[in-house]
């Protein structure tokens, strides 16, 4: 990787109840970010996303990424792909940042879990609220993610 490059990996924490295994659904799954440009620091106040899938040339044959953008301040041309080893569950996905730099993160729907005795698979969890409850019919429990917090680490 070159000058300006990083990888950083967004890690989650929740209180899990009676469930296991929470993650992204599908590679299409949409990364709400918020991003500072790493020239100028000017971190645009929109969030925006990133889908691991979608592929863009970038300039000068140095291959590709998720999300390739000009910063409106000084210009520079930033992108997001990503990175390759991102099998650790603790870290949910790993950014690979050409000059830009995730401060924020908004989880919203397509999240998966499953039950943790019972295996029930929950395809459609909303963590827009950062909470979220169910009800698992083959053990009779309640189940829930709360209290999702995140942070971004470099790696
Ligand atoms: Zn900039």
């Amino acid at each position: 990787m070159g000058k300006n490059e990083f990888k950083f990996g967004l890690q989650f924490k929740a209180t899990l109840e009676n469930v296991t295994n929470v993650r992204p659904l599908g590679d299409d799954f949409r990364w709400f970010l918020k991003v500072k440009c790493g020239n100028c620091g000017e971190v645009p106040d929109k969030w925006q996303y990133v889908t691991l899938v979608e592929s863009v040339p970038l300039k000068g044959g140095r291959g590709s990424a998720s999300m390739v953008q000009k910063c409106k301040l000084c210009s520079r041309e930033n992108s997001i792909g990503k990175a390759e080893d991102n099998e650790i569950f603790k870290t949910m996905v790993q950014f690979e940042c050409r000059g830009l730099e995730p401060v924020d993160f908004q989880p919203q729907a397509g999240f998966a879990a499953e039950g943790a005795e019972s295996g029930t698979p929950f395809p459609e969890i909303n963590l827009l609220e950062k909470d979220w409850t169910d009800y698992d019919e083959k053990t009779k429990e309640s189940v829930g993610i709360y209290e999702v917090t995140h942070k971004f680490i470099k790696c």
